[in-house]
């Protein structure tokens, strides 16, 4: 496995790489729902592609300082668990190494990025859309691998590359979970055991809340059986159309529930689809 710290490192490397190249961007702190995205990139890439892991805590999508700082980064177990994962290349750039200290251009999607966690979150989504832009252009990437987990950032990536013509197809893998059914997080790490215990409520509560017949119903018992716990605090908890993620008010479209969070400083989120029920 090839490992670049630098951008023009990354292209040295990738000048005469087999294609497809298929890139999976991360920032790190491996679990298993991230070596489920490698192996799917594996797979689009062929035994005879590239695969390329990008390994970046990317300071601008941080809102919160203490977030940032808090971010677990053990390197060196994750550069063995590529190596592990037959992945071709892994980039691990600084900070300083990706963004100019003036710079000034950014990317910005302005509507799906406004509710759910980019309401809570100013800025953030501007951050995820400049960095898998430049790790795009810095890889000339044909496939990029991204987890459901995610689902707004993915939905927002695939505007991005949809309104700027991005010639990079969208590769999208579902949620792995715990056996508990909390969703795989980096962040479950930093929960004490009470509040790792506790989590699994949220997964449970969205799933039951899914089975009612009306926005109301599906957002009030959602909450409730959130707020029914004293160690927890909702950030947000919304009812949301699928493709547009803006809120909705009756069920005649896919829909989204979506919640974030918060153990004490740590923020966790989680979502269910909700099928078109009636017309
Ligand atoms: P992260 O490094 O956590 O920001 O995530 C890197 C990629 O892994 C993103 O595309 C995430 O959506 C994806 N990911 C994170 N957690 C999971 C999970 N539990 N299951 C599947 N994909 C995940």
């Amino acid at each position: 496995m090839h490992i670049a710290e630098t951008g023009s490192a990354l292209r040295e490397i990738l000048k005469n790489a087999p294609r497809p190249v298929v890139l999976v961007p991360t920032m790190g702190a491996f679990h298993p729902g991230h070596l489920s995205l490698m192996r799917r990139a594996r797979e689009i890439a062929g035994p005879d592609g590239t695969v390329v892991v990008s390994i970046f805590v990317n300071p601008i999508q941080f809102d919160r300082a203490s977030d940032l700082a808090a971010y677990p980064r053990p390197m060196a177990s994750d550069l063995a668990a590529c190596e592990s994962a037959g992945v071709d290349l892994a980039f691990t750039p600084a900070a300083d190494s990706m963004y100019f200290a003036d710079r000034s251009v950014t990317v910005s999607e302005t509507l799906l990025s406004r509710g759910l966690c980019g309401a809570a979150r100013p800025g953030h989504f501007d951050g995820v859309c400049t960095v898998v832009l430049k790790l795009f252009l810095l890889t000339g990437c044909d496939a990029s691998v991204f987890g459901e987990k995610d689902f707004q950032q993915l939905a927002v990536i695939r505007r991005m590359v949809r309104d700027l013509d991005v010639p990079v197809e969208i590769i999208p893998c579902p949620t792995i979970r715990e056996a508990d059914g909390l969703a795989m997080s980096s962040r479950n790490s930093r929960l004490t055991p009470e509040q790792r215990a506790d989590a699994p409520r949220i997964r449970r509560a969205l799933l039951a809340a899914a089975g009612l017949t009306s926005p109301a119903e599906i957002i009030a018992s959602a909450t409730a059986s959130i707020e029914a716990s004293p160690l927890s605090r909702i950030d947000y908890l919304s009812l949301v159309d699928a493709e547009t993620l803006q809120p909705v008010t009756s069920l005649d479209r896919p829909s989204v529930l979506a919640t974030a969070v918060f153990y004490g400083e740590v923020r966790l989120i989680d979502h269910v689809s909700i099928p078109k029920t009636s017309a």
